[in-house]
């Protein structure tokens, strides 16, 4: 049996390699960016008016001078040009700065007196309200890097440089399982010895929240229907998510089915608690297994601690270290193994995160996660937890 280190070592070895495709932008939101984008022309691209107001010549001000209004310049027009150094051209913001001015007044700082305008100012410096040409960026600097994740002010960006398609990377294709006899579908009403089914569900929203849809597939504990649902999923997928079937049951056939079919099991079982007989595989195509234990709690865990970071490094984004949090209560447990405690957060006055133990009743206790934030992870080898101690904390809400 291997430590949690090492299967975290071994599943972060063993990402996709995803290929890419183009989006439109209107769909690019939460997709990894695969191409550079470069700045095509400066931003800003003119010297550009950031003020309502009037644009002067700042040299030889003089607070009691009257300036005549010369002309008018909007955004978007064509700009002036300033004959008469003693005048000001009335400006609006985003309008480009007109030629011989270098600098803005605002219509707060001076009244119009008979159409002339007397500045309530005693000091005008150079470029004051001006947003210089290639002040945030040249033209030709990357401004969108690839692996950029594309949110709001990404897509702004694009637009701006004129991109309506952008290079992202293709998702992988996913299919979850659930296995076993005892399972139901959402919509039915349960036999006494029947239970509806969870974990599917709640694999593909944690996904779904990646962009990542999943087909579902419902197998019943029968050897060769599993075996030829799984044969056509691992075709058909880039990766799979199983959950069920992999305990030391007399129906748990996934791990043997999975070695039939040539997935080469690179660990089975993890010295962790909840989770322990987790299974994880890759095929001589590079599909990837996740093979997790039905208990919900359990797929729940390994879900947040392995496969949710395994997507983010195959998504090529930088990995998310779990924060410490601080134990608030004594905690024991007697037995050799990583354990993965259900916190509840608060925050102390000094500025850190306290973890408060909220006990379940074991690994098929779904209910309890709605009282918890997320799971303290507690090393093996020691069994008494003492307040004040920190741990990493891996959040799930
Ligand atoms: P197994 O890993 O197949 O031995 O299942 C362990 C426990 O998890 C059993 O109580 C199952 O009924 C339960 N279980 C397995 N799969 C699911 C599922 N998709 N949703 C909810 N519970 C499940
Ligand atoms: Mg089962």
């Amino acid at each position: 049996m291997i430590s949690v280190e090492e299967a975290t070592e071994i599943i972060l070895n063993n990402c996709l390699e995803l290929k890419t495709e183009d989006v439109k932008l209107e769909n690019s939101e939460g997709r990894i960016l695969a191409e550079d984008i470069f700045a095509d022309r400066d931003f800003p691209p003119f010297n550009r008016v950031g003020m309502d107001g009037v644009a002067i010549s700042s040299s030889d001000f003089n607070p009691d001078h009257l300036f005549p209004i010369e002309g008018i310049q909007a955004a978007g027009a064509k700009p002036l040009v300033l004959e008469n150094k003693n005048n000001a051209i009335e400006i609006m913001t985003g309008a480009v700065l007109p030629k011989n001015t270098d600098a803005v007044v605002r219509y707060e700082d001076f009244d119009k007196i008979n159409n002339k305008i007397k500045i309530n100012l005693h000091q005008i410096n150079k470029w004051q309200n001006v947003h210089l040409k290639g002040n945030d960026r040249k033209q030709g600097e990357i401004i969108l890097q690839r692996g950029m994740k594309i949110s709001a002010a990404e897509i702004g960006i694009a637009a701006t440089e004129g991109k309506l398609v952008l290079k992202v990377l293709a998702l992988p294709k996913l299919a979850i399982f659930s296995t076993g006899d005892e399972l139901v579908n959402v919509e039915e009403t349960p036999l006494p010895y029947q239970i509806r089914k969870s974990n599917v569900h709640v694999l593909s929203a944690a996904l779904k929240k990646e962009k990542i849809n999943s087909t579902l597939i419902h197998i019943n504990d029968e050897k060769e229907v599993i075996k030829s649902e799984l044969k056509k999923a691992l075709e058909e997928n880039d990766f799979l998510i199983l959950s069920g079937g992999v305990s030391k049951g007399k129906f748990d056939y996934i791990p043997e089915i999975l070695n039939e079919l040539g997935v080469e099991k690179l660990f089975h079982k993890v010295r962790q608690r909840p989770g322990k007989p987790f299974w994880f595989g890759k095929n001589k195509n590079g599909k990837i297994v996740f093979a997790l234990p039905g208990n919900p709690v359990s797929t729940f865990m390994c879900l947040h601690r392995y496969v949710l970071p395994w997507l983010r490094k195959t998504l090529t984004l930088p990995a998310l270290d779990f924060p410490y949090a601080v134990l608030k209560e004594d905690f024991i447990f007697n037995n050799d193994l990583q354990y993965f405690l259900q916190v509840k957060i608060e925050y102390s006055e000094d500025g850190k995160i306290l973890a408060r133990p909220v006990i379940g009743k074991g690994s098929g206790d779904l209910a309890n996660l709605i009282n918890a934030d997320g799971f303290m992870e507690l090393p093996k080898g020691k069994n008494e937890f003492k307040a004040g101690e920190a741990y990493p904390f891996i959040a799930y809400r």
